[in-house]
Parts: C-alpha cells; structure tokens; sequence
C-alpha cells in the first residue's frame, strides 16, 4: 500500500512517542527522518509534443497523479513537479524561476516531445531579454546536469509522429540528440501514443525505490518490464491470426493483420494492463495496433499496411496467411455481377428457347 510523506511523518512521529522519545526535541533522530524522506524534484519539458502524454497521466486513477508528482510515490520517497508548462499555476518569471531553482538539485528531466533540430524557435519555453528559449537550448543546458532522463512518449524516446515522411522539422528522439551532442546522461525511454501511465509511473518508482540497475532496459532503451512481450502473442484475435482467418473489411470479426496490424511487430503490455485505468486498448476496440510504441513509428507509407512478420511465436499447424477467405460464398461485388450476367444469360436463351417451343406448336395446329 502507498504511504503519504504526511502519514509517513505521523507514522513516524507516533512510534517514537510509543518509545518515549520527541523527534522534534532529539537533533539526531530529527535529521535521521529528515534524510529519510528523499526530495527529488522533476522539471517536465514539453517540446515537440500535442501534450497527450501529460493528459494520459493526469487520468490516471490508481494512483492518482497528484499523488505521484506532489506527495507519495513511494514510502520515503516524495517527487516534486517543479515546473511544467502547462499543469503548474505559476507562469512567466516566476514559473521560469521554479526551473532555474530545481535545476540546483539533483533532479529528473522528463521530456515529453520531439527534440526539433531543423529550426529550434519552433519550440520555445520561456523567453530572456525578450528572446524566446528554444528547446534545444534548455537540453543542452540541463541534459548534462540530470540525473536521469525520461523520454516519454514515442516523440521523445524516437521522433514519433513529428518525424513522419519527410520530416519538416527535423525532429528526433532525446538520446539521439544526447549522441549528437556527446552529452552522456542516462536516459530511459518510455514511448507510446499515448504513454499508459503505469510505464511512466512504474519506471520512476522502480528508479526511486532500487536506484538505475534496477531497470533493466532493452536496445532501444524502454524498461523490458513493460516492453518486452509481443502484443500479438496477447491478443484477443491470435485464434483467427492462427486459423487464417482475416479481416478483409473494417468491423469483420477477425484477425487484423491485412488492415495494418502491427501487432506482430510491437512490443509492450497493453493486453494486460490495458488502457482507460484498465478497461480496452486499441485491439479490445477492433482497431489494430499501429505500433506506437516501436521507433519505427509512424513508419514508411500507410499506418495501415501489414508489416512483415519476422518473429511471432508459431503455432503448431500455421496456414499461410494470404489464403484466400470464404472461397465458396463470396459475395464480391465483382462476382455478384457476373453471377447476375449469367442468369441473365440463361434466362434470355431459357426466353429463346420457350419462344421456339411456343412457335413450333402454334405451327402444329395450324
Ligand atoms: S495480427 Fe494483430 S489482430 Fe491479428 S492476432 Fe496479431 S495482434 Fe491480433
Ligand atoms: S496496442 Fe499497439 S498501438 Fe495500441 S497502445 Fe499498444 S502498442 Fe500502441
């Protein structure tokens, strides 16, 4: 169970009184729970972002968001959001002032957002002697004095949808643009479009609790503990996948795969954590997945061309996916008309036919 840093205190407080000792009159034991409690302040930097990603955690119920980033997140462990730009009361200077005064503790960097390299004013937080400060100046600024990055988002951990075709602003991911600049600050990516809050959550909380080698990450940087498994081994319609049967149209209740579905390609737990505090994700919906969570996102092409499938788990009997579907009833259009073409047919030549008969015994009687 979560404990508050206030019933922390009082939890505290109260078991030295059952001992017979004020921990406010004792300057040991004072400092002693003064240290135990860590501060850690968080300075969340939107930069190439629409903000889905804060709006995913700020609708996160179980633990509420508020909790996390103002009071517990976990016992001894208290996270202060000391800026960020678009939840914080304060703006202008003073909102400014909280990041400067953060950056002269060990803090997290969270960036939520592409790092856009082709014309940085394009992003600009805050401003100095009447010129904005693009995003690219605050990362060269407070990369290299983080603690740890977290690059939330598929935006920020690859470039996501700010990247896609032909890339007009030239963005890409936080530890690309750390490789660029030689700057060697630890980052975690956590991608998504949107993020599921237990990724961002869970992977400060491991952080905070069991320091950095408690996250095990995998070679493009996401804690395998969330992005490991295939969402295509999880899924609702890997029967269908496995029996060949395919939808060809939207809302036909089979595997999605011809429609695009990237499942066979991404990997994270959406099937078991699922989204909307756990009710559906995108293949409870009938949507395939699109893979956001990969950093080929939103890839070459059609979001909605079938990617290759290189490593699904096989099952024992496997049909080839492109067999045709429902060969004896197919109600095509194309076939419709021509079904339509030979009954006309064969009732014209039937009509022939009858005529010649009728003719025949007309002439019989006359
Ligand atoms: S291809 Fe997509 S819809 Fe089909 S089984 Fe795999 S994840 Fe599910
Ligand atoms: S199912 Fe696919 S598209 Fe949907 S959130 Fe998960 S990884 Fe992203």
């Amino acid at each position: 169970m979560a404990l508050s840093r206030r019933r922390f205190l009082q939890f505290s407080a109260g078991t030295a009184a059952a001992l017979g000792v004020n921990i406010f009159e004792n300057p040991l034991l004072k400092k002693a729970f003064a240290d135990a409690i860590k501060h850690t302040p968080i300075i969340w930097l939107g930069t190439g972002a629409c903000t889905g990603c804060s709006v995913a955690l700020l609708n996160s119920l179980a633990p509420r968001v508020q909790d996390v980033l103002l009071d517990q997140v976990v016992p001894g462990h208290h996270t202060e959001l000391a800026f960020h730009s678009t939840v914080m009361a304060a703006a202008g200077d003073l909102a400014m002032e909280a990041m400067y005064a953060a950056e002269e503790k060990p803090f997290i960097l969270v960036v939520e957002g592409s790092i856009i390299t082709k014309d940085p004013r394009m992003c600009e937080i805050g401003e100095v002697d009447d010129h904005g400060i693009t995003s690219t100046e605050h990362m060269d600024r407070m990369g290299p004095k983080a603690k740890l990055v977290l690059a939330v988002g598929s935006c920020a951990a690859f470039g996501g949808v700010n990247k896609a075709n032909m890339n007009p602003s030239g963005s890409i991911g936080v530890a690309e643009y750390f490789k660029q600049k030689g700057i060697t600050t630890p980052v975690i990516n956590i991608p998504g479009c949107a993020i599921h809050p237990d990724w961002f959550i869970g992977t400060l909380a491991a952080y905070l609790l069991a320091g950095p080698q408690s996250i095990e990450l995998d070679e493009h940087l996401r804690p395998k503990m969330f992005f490991s498994k295939l969402i295509h081994d999880n899924c609702p319609l890997r029967g269908h996948f496995d029996a060949g049967r395919f939808a060809q149209h939207w809302g036909d209740p089979y595997c999605l795969y011809k429609l695009g579905c990237k499942g066979p390609v991404a990997h994270a737990n959406c099937p078991e954590k699922k989204f909307n505090s756990g009710t559906n994700y995108c293949l409870d919906n009938r949507h395939p997945c699109i893979g956001c969570v990969e950093p080929e996102f939103p890839y070459e092409g059609s979001l909605f061309e079938p990617p290759p499938v290189y490593t699904v788990t096989p099952p024992a009997a496997f049909p080839p996916i492109h067999t045709e579907q429902r060969q004896n009833i197919d109600f095509s259009p194309t076939y419709g008309a021509l079904a339509g073409i030979a009954v006309g047919a064969a009732g014209v030549s039937m009509i022939r036919k009858r005529s010649a008969e009728a003719k025949q015994d007309l002439d019989e009687k006359e």
